[in-house]
């Protein structure tokens, strides 16, 4: 369910964290470097990688909201998240309502199912049909492209 924060004007999801409107993002490449580092920007507007077992939150079981690292948009519930030995977090379902996308990925001669942010276009990972119940999807996700709330 998506209600207006009547204070900030953000829309914002039922977990009630804010993202930032489309109109406040960033438009080109150098106003999102001053925002990410540098992985974070490769990964999430480039569409690139990190190496398996090395991102901050494949091995993370705190409980809480992952959002989107570039525009806040909450994505990804703890609830949701499993051990899939990848080295990447994973998931077996977005949040009700998260604005996660799906496109075809015919790179590096293969053709993957893409994850993207729909609120500000970022690359998230992939998804796989080999994930467990009760949905059998796999949400292959870059912890470069994630923020972790964490539940307080
Ligand atoms: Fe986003």
């Amino acid at each position: 369910m998506c209600i207006r924060d009547s204070q900030r004007g953000y829309p914002v999801v039922e977990s009630g964290m804010p993202q930032i409107p489309r109109e406040e993002l960033p438009t080109s490449d150098d106003e999102w470097k001053a925002r990410l580092t540098p992985e974070q920007f490769e990964v999430a507007r480039k569409a690139g990688t990190e190496r398996a077992f090395t991102g901050e939150y494949w091995d993370n079981h705190e409980d809480g909201t992952y959002t989107c690292v570039c525009c806040g948009a909450p994505l990804f519930s703890s609830k949701t998240k499993f051990e899939s030995g990848s080295g990447w977090p994973s998931f077996w379902e977005p949040i009700e309502q998260a604005p996660v996308g799906e496109e075809t990925d015919r790179s590096y001669g293969m053709v993957r199912t893409e994850v993207r942010c729909e609120n500000c276009d970022a690359h998230l990972g992939h998804v796989f049909p080999d994930g467990p119940n009760p949905t059998g999807q796999r949400y292959c996700i870059n912890s470069a492209s994630l923020k972790l709330e964490e539940d307080t």
